[in-house]
């Protein structure tokens, strides 16, 4: 299926541009994504973030800017704090974050000193680098202190973190990641955290639209602050949100503008307004439940063709696999199946002996294909795909990943996209 010709004035004036941007509109539509941190954004959310709002810089929060004309601005900032707070259930929130990662610095700006202990989940375990990882300014500017998953269950170990967090006695504790198949104890952390006196961070970037549709339990009740991106599984544009009870709100608000930030994207606010106004209707939960249903269906179909899961399976939107068993290095499963129109990122796996350039895991999950519509029924096929496409990368089989790539973009006609063109 071609995509009938978008981007008007665009195409007057930068074809070069607009070809890229209608070729990428292709791809999207022709592919199978299954990067569990990716999704389609509404054509609501795609025009809210491609406004005139762009033109307009609002240092400060609503009622308290350094500049003025902000008549409208206030207003597009209040209703999505507004919409975060009710979704959430949260005293405060700030829509300000560029994206997930200077949220989080924002985090360690309000509540610790360069120097300080910082604990988080290790990045090859499946957490974020800005949890403390050495690469990133947090683990450079920070102590990080890392935990990871039981090598057996492939599950977390609280006695572990308990002891680690009363060992090192850390400021902050992130809990949340990128690569974590199940439910997320919030409680348990909570409790650990209070015991050992730090601030307890819920990073739910990943599960933000899954905890707004019901389908994964809320930090709220349990975390100091919460942390996500909104253009995960919450189906907004890109873009993050710092959300605490009252007596953080200072703190958050002082750390993102001035502590860490200029103006905020004002058309990016107006996009995760609308996003939030989405997330809140009945559809989004059924949506949310969707997307766990087809990774638990998903997970399924590929244990039964034999793959190995890590912890065995999926409570959430996500599925890691170890393609140890199958032979073939994850980096060339996931370049392989790339060519077969089946777009996933190669990944670590906990306790890897592999590079993490050259890792033994495919990260895979249904945001995207959920938002298209897909369902249950559909994921023996995908995990066929996946199957056939693995089998393909082990023995250069590049027919057969043409043959899957035409068979993908035929099903994936049938169920048109969020927000690309259609005729
Ligand atoms: C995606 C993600 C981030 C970072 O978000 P960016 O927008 O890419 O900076 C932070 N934490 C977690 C757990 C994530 O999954």
């Amino acid at each position: 299926m071609t995509l009938p010709l978008s981007h008007p004035a665009l195409s007057v004036t930068d074809p070069e541009l607009a070809a890229l941007v209608g070729a990428e509109e292709q791809l999207q539509a022709d592919t199978l994504r299954l990067i569990p941190s990716e999704n389609y954004v509404s054509q609501a959310v795609l025009e809210a973030s491609g406004t005139v709002l762009q033109n307009k810089y609002s240092e400060g929060y609503a009622g308290r800017r350094y500049y003025e004309g902000q008549q409208n601005i206030d207003q597009v900032e209040r209703l999505a704090t507004d919409r975060a707070k009710a979704l959430f259930g949260v005293d405060h929130a700030n829509v300000q974050p560029y994206s997930g990662s200077p949220a989080n610095l924002a985090v360690y700006l309000a509540f610790a000193e360069p120097g300080d202990t910082v604990m988080g989940m290790a990045l090859p375990m499946g957490g974020h680098l800005t949890h403390g990882w050495g690469v990133s300014a947090t683990g450079k500017w920070f102590r990080g202190v890392q935990y990871g998953v039981r090598h057996d269950t492939g599950l977390i170990d609280f006695d572990e973190v308990r002891d680690l967090a009363l060992k090192e006695r850390p400021k902050l504790i992130f809990c949340g990641g990128t690569a974590l198949p199940r439910t997320i104890d919030f409680a348990a952390f909570a409790e650990i955290a209070r015991e050992s006196g730090a601030v307890l961070v819920a990073d739910v970037a990943h599960i933000a639209g899954l905890i707004a549709g019901g389908a994964h339990p809320s930090p709220v009740p349990h975390a100091d602050v919460v942390s996500t991106t909104t253009h995960k599984t919450l189906r907004g544009p890109r873009g993050a949100m710092l959300m605490s009870r009252e007596e953080h709100a200072k703190a958050i608000d002082k750390a993102v503008f001035p502590g860490l930030q200029g103006g905020p994207h004002n058309q990016t606010t107006a996009a995760i307004a609308v996003a939030l106004h989405e997330a809140a209707q009945p559809s989004f939960r059924d949506y949310a439940h969707a997307v766990v249903d087809n990774a638990k269906a998903l997970a399924e179909a590929l244990l039964a063709r034999g793959f190995d899961l890590v912890s065995g399976g999926t409570d959430n939107h996500l599925i890691l696999m170890d393609l140890t068993p199958k032979d073939v290095p994850g980096k060339v499963a996931a370049k392989a199946l790339d060519r077969a129109g089946i777009v996933v990122n190669y990944n670590t796996v906990p306790y890897d002996p592999r590079k993490p350039f050259d890792p033994s895991g495919v990260r895979i999950g249904t945001p995207s294909l959920t938002s298209r519509g897909l369902a249950t029924e559909h994921m023996p096929a995908v995990a066929g795909w996946i199957d056939r496409g693995v089998t393909a990368a082990r023995t250069g089989d590049e027919d057969e990943l043409a043959a899957i790539r035409a068979e993908v973009a035929d099903l994936m006609a049938a169920f048109p996209a969020p927000g690309l063109p259609t005729d």
